[in-house]
Protein backbone atom coordinates (compact mmCIF):
# COMPACT_ATOMS: atom_id res chain seq x y z
CA UNK A 1 0.00 0.00 0.00
CA UNK A 2 1.36 3.49 -1.27
CA UNK A 3 1.31 6.27 1.76
CA UNK A 4 -0.81 8.19 2.05
CA UNK A 5 0.15 12.01 1.67
CA UNK A 6 -3.48 14.50 2.45
CA UNK A 7 -3.29 17.95 0.31
CA UNK A 8 -5.35 20.05 1.83
CA UNK A 9 -6.34 22.59 -0.96
CA UNK A 10 -6.37 26.36 0.43
CA UNK A 11 -6.89 28.46 -3.03
CA UNK A 12 -9.88 29.37 -2.53
CA UNK A 13 -8.89 31.19 0.73
CA UNK A 14 -5.06 31.89 1.08
CA UNK A 15 -4.76 31.99 -2.35
CA UNK A 16 -7.69 34.50 -2.59
CA UNK A 17 -7.23 36.64 -0.45
CA UNK A 18 -4.20 38.54 -1.36
CA UNK A 19 -4.72 38.25 -5.21
CA UNK A 20 -5.26 41.64 -6.87
CA UNK A 21 -8.45 40.50 -8.63
CA UNK A 22 -11.24 39.81 -6.74
CA UNK A 23 -13.14 36.74 -7.73
CA UNK A 24 -16.91 36.90 -7.62
CA UNK A 25 -18.64 34.46 -5.83
CA UNK A 26 -20.15 32.66 -8.69
CA UNK A 27 -16.46 32.11 -10.35
CA UNK A 28 -15.37 30.96 -6.51
CA UNK A 29 -18.26 28.42 -6.74
CA UNK A 30 -16.79 27.08 -9.83
CA UNK A 31 -13.54 26.71 -8.45
CA UNK A 32 -14.56 24.66 -5.70
CA UNK A 33 -16.41 22.37 -8.14
CA UNK A 34 -13.26 22.46 -10.07
CA UNK A 35 -11.27 21.33 -6.85
CA UNK A 36 -13.67 18.74 -6.35
CA UNK A 37 -13.66 17.24 -9.79
CA UNK A 38 -9.97 17.06 -9.21
CA UNK A 39 -10.47 14.95 -6.07
CA UNK A 40 -9.90 17.57 -3.25
CA UNK A 41 -11.83 16.55 -0.11
CA UNK A 42 -10.64 19.21 2.09
CA UNK A 43 -10.12 22.25 1.89
CA UNK A 44 -9.99 26.17 3.03
CA UNK A 45 -12.85 28.15 1.40
CA UNK A 46 -13.45 30.96 3.42
CA UNK A 47 -12.06 33.27 5.94
CA UNK A 48 -14.35 35.05 8.87
CA UNK A 49 -12.38 38.04 9.15
CA UNK A 50 -13.19 41.95 9.09
CA UNK A 51 -14.36 42.78 5.27
CA UNK A 52 -12.48 45.86 5.19
CA UNK A 53 -8.90 44.21 6.28
CA UNK A 54 -9.79 40.92 3.63
CA UNK A 55 -12.18 42.12 1.35
CA UNK A 56 -11.59 38.86 -1.07
CA UNK A 57 -13.41 36.96 2.08
CA UNK A 58 -15.79 39.27 1.93
CA UNK A 59 -18.51 37.01 0.46
CA UNK A 60 -17.50 34.00 2.85
CA UNK A 61 -20.92 33.26 4.33
CA UNK A 62 -22.24 33.31 1.21
CA UNK A 63 -19.63 30.89 -0.45
CA UNK A 64 -20.73 28.58 2.57
CA UNK A 65 -24.75 28.78 1.41
CA UNK A 66 -23.52 27.92 -1.87
CA UNK A 67 -20.28 25.67 -2.00
CA UNK A 68 -21.50 22.02 -3.30
CA UNK A 69 -22.31 19.65 -0.70
CA UNK A 70 -21.12 16.47 -1.32
CA UNK A 71 -19.92 13.21 0.66
CA UNK A 72 -16.37 13.30 1.89
CA UNK A 73 -15.70 16.90 1.20
CA UNK A 74 -15.18 18.88 3.76
CA UNK A 75 -14.80 22.49 4.05
CA UNK A 76 -13.03 24.34 6.35
CA UNK A 77 -13.39 28.10 7.40
CA UNK A 78 -10.78 30.46 9.25
CA UNK A 79 -11.26 32.07 12.46
CA UNK A 80 -9.08 34.38 14.43
CA UNK A 81 -11.16 35.88 16.92
CA UNK A 82 -14.34 34.90 18.77
CA UNK A 83 -16.65 36.76 15.75
CA UNK A 84 -15.15 34.79 13.23
CA UNK A 85 -15.50 31.65 15.44
CA UNK A 86 -19.26 32.06 15.61
CA UNK A 87 -19.70 33.25 12.38
CA UNK A 88 -17.71 29.96 10.66
CA UNK A 89 -20.66 27.84 12.61
CA UNK A 90 -23.16 29.96 11.89
CA UNK A 91 -22.00 29.61 8.17
CA UNK A 92 -21.88 25.15 8.29
CA UNK A 93 -17.98 25.16 8.07
CA UNK A 94 -17.30 21.45 8.66
CA UNK A 95 -14.11 22.55 11.07
CA UNK A 96 -12.61 25.87 11.99
CA UNK A 97 -9.08 27.12 11.71
CA UNK A 98 -8.06 29.46 13.98
CA UNK A 99 -4.79 31.22 13.74
CA UNK A 100 -2.26 31.55 16.79
CA UNK A 101 0.60 33.56 16.18
CA UNK A 102 4.42 33.00 16.46
CA UNK A 103 5.32 36.90 17.04
CA UNK A 104 4.50 39.89 18.07
CA UNK A 105 5.42 41.91 15.06
CA UNK A 106 3.19 40.17 13.16
CA UNK A 107 0.72 39.16 15.77
CA UNK A 108 0.15 42.88 16.22
CA UNK A 109 -0.66 43.26 12.87
CA UNK A 110 -2.83 40.50 11.76
CA UNK A 111 -4.88 39.91 14.35
CA UNK A 112 -3.46 42.60 17.49
CA UNK A 113 -2.73 40.50 19.94
CA UNK A 114 0.46 38.66 20.73
CA UNK A 115 1.20 34.97 20.89
CA UNK A 116 -0.04 34.11 24.34
CA UNK A 117 -2.93 36.27 23.74
CA UNK A 118 -3.90 33.94 20.59
CA UNK A 119 -3.36 31.16 22.99
CA UNK A 120 -5.85 32.33 25.80
CA UNK A 121 -8.41 33.32 22.91
CA UNK A 122 -7.77 30.06 21.78
CA UNK A 123 -8.78 28.40 25.53
CA UNK A 124 -11.59 30.40 25.81
CA UNK A 125 -13.62 30.01 22.07
CA UNK A 126 -12.47 26.39 21.39
CA UNK A 127 -15.31 25.05 23.51
CA UNK A 128 -17.56 27.06 20.81
CA UNK A 129 -16.48 24.43 18.22
CA UNK A 130 -16.55 21.94 20.45
CA UNK A 131 -20.09 22.41 21.59
CA UNK A 132 -21.19 22.42 17.85
CA UNK A 133 -19.99 18.82 17.64
CA UNK A 134 -17.05 20.97 14.83
CA UNK A 135 -13.52 19.68 14.63
CA UNK A 136 -10.92 23.06 15.29
CA UNK A 137 -7.56 22.82 14.17
CA UNK A 138 -5.18 25.49 15.12
CA UNK A 139 -2.48 27.26 12.42
CA UNK A 140 0.73 29.10 14.44
CA UNK A 141 1.27 31.44 11.99
CA UNK A 142 5.01 32.95 10.95
CA UNK A 143 6.20 29.75 12.86
CA UNK A 144 9.12 30.04 10.88
CA UNK A 145 10.44 33.94 10.85
CA UNK A 146 8.31 36.95 11.11
CA UNK A 147 8.57 39.54 8.56
CA UNK A 148 9.07 42.69 11.16
CA UNK A 149 10.45 40.79 14.20
CA UNK A 150 13.13 38.63 12.37
CA UNK A 151 13.85 34.98 14.15
CA UNK A 152 11.01 32.77 16.01
CA UNK A 153 12.64 30.84 18.93
CA UNK A 154 11.41 27.18 18.59
CA UNK A 155 10.43 27.20 22.21
CA UNK A 156 7.42 29.45 21.21
CA UNK A 157 6.70 27.22 18.35
CA UNK A 158 6.60 23.83 21.49
CA UNK A 159 4.47 26.47 23.74
CA UNK A 160 2.23 26.84 21.62
CA UNK A 161 1.90 23.72 20.01
CA UNK A 162 1.33 22.45 23.94
CA UNK A 163 -1.42 25.39 24.53
CA UNK A 164 -3.27 24.05 21.02
CA UNK A 165 -3.50 20.79 22.02
CA UNK A 166 -4.64 21.36 25.69
CA UNK A 167 -7.45 23.26 24.66
CA UNK A 168 -8.23 20.35 22.38
CA UNK A 169 -7.21 21.30 18.80
CA UNK A 170 -7.41 17.84 16.57
CA UNK A 171 -4.76 19.23 14.24
CA UNK A 172 -1.78 21.44 14.81
CA UNK A 173 -0.49 23.15 11.45
CA UNK A 174 2.91 24.90 11.30
CA UNK A 175 2.69 28.05 9.09
CA UNK A 176 5.69 29.67 6.91
CA UNK A 177 3.34 32.80 6.15
CA UNK A 178 6.43 34.09 4.51
CA UNK A 179 8.49 31.72 3.00
CA UNK A 180 11.78 31.35 5.05
CA UNK A 181 12.08 28.17 6.15
CA UNK A 182 14.75 25.46 5.16
CA UNK A 183 14.05 22.07 5.30
CA UNK A 184 16.25 21.57 8.18
CA UNK A 185 13.84 24.44 10.11
CA UNK A 186 11.26 22.23 9.63
CA UNK A 187 12.52 18.78 10.72
CA UNK A 188 13.31 20.97 13.99
CA UNK A 189 10.65 22.46 14.55
CA UNK A 190 8.37 19.25 14.12
CA UNK A 191 10.93 17.38 16.52
CA UNK A 192 10.35 20.06 19.03
CA UNK A 193 6.84 20.28 18.66
CA UNK A 194 6.62 16.44 18.78
CA UNK A 195 8.60 16.48 22.28
CA UNK A 196 6.07 17.67 23.73
CA UNK A 197 3.11 16.92 22.35
CA UNK A 198 3.65 13.70 20.87
CA UNK A 199 0.21 12.52 19.51
CA UNK A 200 -1.22 15.50 17.73
CA UNK A 201 -1.81 15.28 14.19
CA UNK A 202 0.99 17.53 12.35
CA UNK A 203 -0.09 19.68 9.12
CA UNK A 204 2.27 21.60 7.13
CA UNK A 205 1.74 25.07 5.51
CA UNK A 206 4.42 26.37 2.89
CA UNK A 207 4.63 29.88 1.08
CA UNK A 208 7.03 29.58 -1.73
CA UNK A 209 8.41 32.75 -1.38
CA UNK A 210 11.79 31.96 -1.52
CA UNK A 211 12.08 28.66 -3.72
CA UNK A 212 11.89 26.43 -0.94
CA UNK A 213 8.61 25.20 -0.63
CA UNK A 214 9.00 21.53 -2.06
CA UNK A 215 12.00 20.84 -0.48
CA UNK A 216 10.23 22.08 2.70
CA UNK A 217 7.08 19.37 1.94
CA UNK A 218 10.11 16.88 1.63
CA UNK A 219 11.25 17.23 4.62
CA UNK A 220 8.00 17.01 6.61
CA UNK A 221 7.07 14.02 4.83
CA UNK A 222 10.33 12.38 5.74
CA UNK A 223 9.75 13.23 9.34
CA UNK A 224 6.52 11.65 9.25
CA UNK A 225 3.96 14.37 8.29
CA UNK A 226 0.94 13.16 6.47
CA UNK A 227 -1.25 16.41 5.78
CA UNK A 228 -0.16 19.44 3.75
CA UNK A 229 -1.15 22.97 3.05
CA UNK A 230 -0.87 23.50 -1.24
CA UNK A 231 -3.14 25.97 -3.60
CA UNK A 232 -3.92 25.25 -7.31
CA UNK A 233 -1.79 27.49 -9.50
CA UNK A 234 0.84 28.47 -6.00
CA UNK A 235 -1.78 31.20 -5.95
CA UNK A 236 -2.11 33.50 -2.97
CA UNK A 237 0.15 35.63 -0.17
CA UNK A 238 -0.63 36.83 2.91
CA UNK A 239 -2.15 40.69 3.07
CA UNK A 240 -0.48 41.24 6.46
CA UNK A 241 3.17 40.59 5.46
CA UNK A 242 5.34 42.46 3.33
CA UNK A 243 6.32 40.95 -0.38
CA UNK A 244 4.84 37.26 0.73
CA UNK A 245 3.43 35.07 -2.40
CA UNK A 246 2.12 32.20 -3.15
CA UNK A 247 1.37 28.93 -1.29
CA UNK A 248 3.35 25.24 -2.75
CA UNK A 249 1.65 25.02 -5.89
CA UNK A 250 -0.68 21.65 -5.49
CA UNK A 251 0.14 20.24 -8.69
CA UNK A 252 3.77 20.87 -8.02
CA UNK A 253 3.34 18.56 -5.02
CA UNK A 254 1.22 16.48 -6.50
CA UNK A 255 3.57 15.71 -8.75
CA UNK A 256 5.90 15.02 -6.65
CA UNK A 257 4.68 13.01 -4.24
CA UNK A 258 2.82 10.40 -6.87
CA UNK A 259 5.93 10.32 -8.63
CA UNK A 260 7.46 9.45 -5.36
CA UNK A 261 5.23 6.21 -5.25
CA UNK A 262 2.83 8.35 -2.57
CA UNK A 263 -1.00 8.75 -2.90
CA UNK A 264 -2.67 12.32 -2.56
CA UNK A 265 -6.26 11.20 -4.16
CA UNK A 266 -5.78 13.91 -6.70
CA UNK A 267 -5.98 14.11 -10.43
CA UNK A 268 -2.72 15.75 -11.87
CA UNK A 269 -4.58 16.44 -15.30
CA UNK A 270 -7.32 18.29 -13.57
CA UNK A 271 -5.50 20.47 -10.97
CA UNK A 272 -3.18 21.49 -14.49
CA UNK A 273 -6.87 22.05 -15.92
CA UNK A 274 -7.49 24.18 -13.38
CA UNK A 275 -4.15 25.95 -12.95
CA UNK A 276 -5.34 27.12 -16.30
CA UNK A 277 -8.74 27.82 -15.97
CA UNK A 278 -7.40 30.70 -13.38
CA UNK A 279 -4.79 31.80 -15.83
CA UNK A 280 -7.68 32.48 -18.79
CA UNK A 281 -10.48 32.67 -16.65
CA UNK A 282 -10.90 32.59 -13.11
CA UNK A 283 -8.27 34.89 -12.71
CA UNK A 284 -7.02 36.17 -16.07
CA UNK A 285 -3.44 36.28 -15.09
CA UNK A 286 -0.76 34.09 -15.27
CA UNK A 287 0.33 31.68 -12.16
CA UNK A 288 3.25 30.71 -10.69
CA UNK A 289 3.07 26.49 -10.88
CA UNK A 290 5.67 24.77 -13.06
CA UNK A 291 3.27 21.87 -14.10
CA UNK A 292 0.82 24.22 -15.28
CA UNK A 293 3.63 24.96 -17.48
CA UNK A 294 5.77 21.84 -18.12
CA UNK A 295 2.45 18.99 -17.82
CA UNK A 296 3.36 15.61 -16.44
CA UNK A 297 6.00 12.89 -16.94
CA UNK A 298 5.40 10.46 -18.52
CA UNK A 299 2.41 12.47 -21.27
MG1 LIG B 1 -0.66 31.27 4.22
Amino acid sequence: MPRRIEIVEVGPRDGLQNDPVLMPTEVKIEFVERLIAAGVTRMEAASFVHPKLVPAMADSDEVMQRVPRRDGVKYIGLALNERGMRRALDAGCDEVNFVMVASEGFGKRNQNATPEETADLFDKIAVLAQDDGVPVSVTISVAFGDPFDGEVPVDTIAMLAERAAKAGAMELALGDTIGVATPWDVRERIDAVRAVVPDIRLRMHFHNTRNTALANAYAAVESGVDVIDASVGGIGGCPFAPAATGNVATEDIVYMFERGGFETGLDLGKLIETAKWLETEGLKHPVESMLSKAGGFPG
